[in-house]
C-alpha cells in the first residue's frame, strides 16, 4: 500500500483539511528519518527531491531507496521531483520511479506555461498513475537552482488559475501567495490569505478537484502555517529547515567529538534531530493519524 501517488493521498487532506507534509531530501540518512517520524505519526508521506540532488545521486538511486523504505512502511509514502524546469529531466524521473513529477514553467510566460505544464501531465498520465505538480506565479527566494528576487516575484491571478487547471490538467497546483523559499527575510512576510482562499473556491469549492499547494514552509510562524492549511493549502512543503538541522547537527556533533572517527553516530545524531523536526510539522499540520 505504501507507493502511491499524490493526488489522492492530497484529495483526502484537502476533504478532511489538514496538510501531508512535503520534505526535501537530498540523501538517504534524511530519507530515513522522514520515513521514521511519519511512520511514528503514522502519517501520510511525501518526500521531495529537487533537481541537484536528484542529478547527484541519480533518478534511479533516488528511486530505489525511496522504493525500499516505502515498501516496507505501513503509510503511503509518494516521492516527488521538487521545482524541475527542464521537460527532460522531468521525463526521466517519471520513467526512474518518481510518483509526483513537478513541472516548473512558472518563470515562463503563461501560455508558455500552460504549453509545458500540459506536455507533462499527457506524459505522467500516460505512464501510469503518475501525478504533476504545475505553479503559477512565482516564489521569491532560492530553490536549487532557481533564483526568484523578492520584488519580481508575482502573485497567482485567481482566474488564471482555474484556466491554468482547467487547460492543463494538472493534478496538483502551486500558486504563488506570498510565502518565499529560504529563511524570511521580513519578520511578517506578507502573505496573501484572500488570494489563497479564493482560489480556493474557485478550484476546489463545489468538491475537492486539484490539491493545493504551499511552498517555502521553513519560515511561516506555526499560527500561519496552520491558517494556510485551513484554508485550502493540502501539500506543504519543508526544504531549508532541513538543511539547516542536517547541517547544524554534524556541525556540532563534530565539535564536541573532534577525536572520534565513527560516520555512524554522526549520521545517527543527524537521523535523530531531522525526525525530531519531522515530527513537529506533521503534528502542526494536523496529519498525525492520517495514513
Ligand atoms: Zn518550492
Amino acid at each position: 500500500m505504501s507507493i502511491v501517488d499524490a493526488k489522492e493521498m492530497l484529495l483526502k487532506a484537502t476533504e478532511e483539511k489538514y496538510a501531508v507534509g512535503a520534505f526535501n531530501c537530498t540523501n538517504l540518512i534524511q530519507m530515513e528519518a522522514v520515513v521514521a517520524a511519519a511512520v511514528e505519526k503514522k502519517a501520510p508521506l511525501i518526500i521531495q527531491a529537487s533537481v541537484a540532488p536528484s542529478k547527484f545521486l541519480s533518478p534511479g538511486v533516488i528511486a530505489a531507496i525511496y522504493r525500499t523504505l516505502a515498501e516496507s512502511a505501513p503509510i503511503p509514502i509518494c516521492l516527488h521531483l521538487d521545482h524541475c524546469t527542464d521537460v527532460e529531466f522531468c521525463k526521466e524521473c517519471a520513467d526512474a520511479g518518481y510518483t509526483n513529477i513537478m513541472i516548473d514553467a512558472s518563470k515562463q510566460p503563461f501560455e508558455e506555461n500552460i504549453a509545458q505544464t500540459r506536455q507533462m501531465c499527457e506524459y505522467c498520465h500516460a505512464s501510469g498513475d503518475i501525478s504533476v505538480e504545475g505553479e503559477l506565479g512565482t516564489v521569491s527566494g532560492v530553490e536549487d537552482q532557481i533564483k526568484v528576487a523578492e520584488d519580481e516575484a508575482q502573485l497567482c491571478d485567481p482566474g488564471q488559475a482555474l484556466e491554468f487547471v482547467d487547460r492543463t490538467g494538472v493534478d496538483i497546483f502551486a500558486p504563488a501567495i506570498g510565502t518565499a523559499h529560504g529563511v524570511y527575510k521580513t519578520k511578517n512576510p506578507k502573505l496573501d490569505f484572500d488570494r489563497l482562499a479564493k482560489i480556493a473556491e474557485l478550484i476546489n469549492g463545489s468538491s475537492p478537484r486539484v490539491p493545493l499547494v504551499i511552498h517555502g514552509g521553513t519560515g511561516l510562524k506555526p499560527d500561519v502555517a496552520q491558517k494556510l492549511v485551513s484554508l485550502g493549502g493540502s501539500k506543504f512543503n519543508v526544504s531549508t529547515g532541513l538543511k539547516h538541522t542536517l547541517i547544524d547537527t554534524t556541525y556540532d556533533y563534530i565539535s564536541s567529538h573532534r577525536d572520534e572517527y565513527n560516520p555512524g553516530k554522526i549520521d545517527a545524531s543527524v537521523k535523530e534531530a531531522i525526525k525530531g523536526r519531522i515530527e513537529y510539522w506533521i503534528d502542526l499540520l494536523g496529519c498525525t493519524g492520517k495514513a
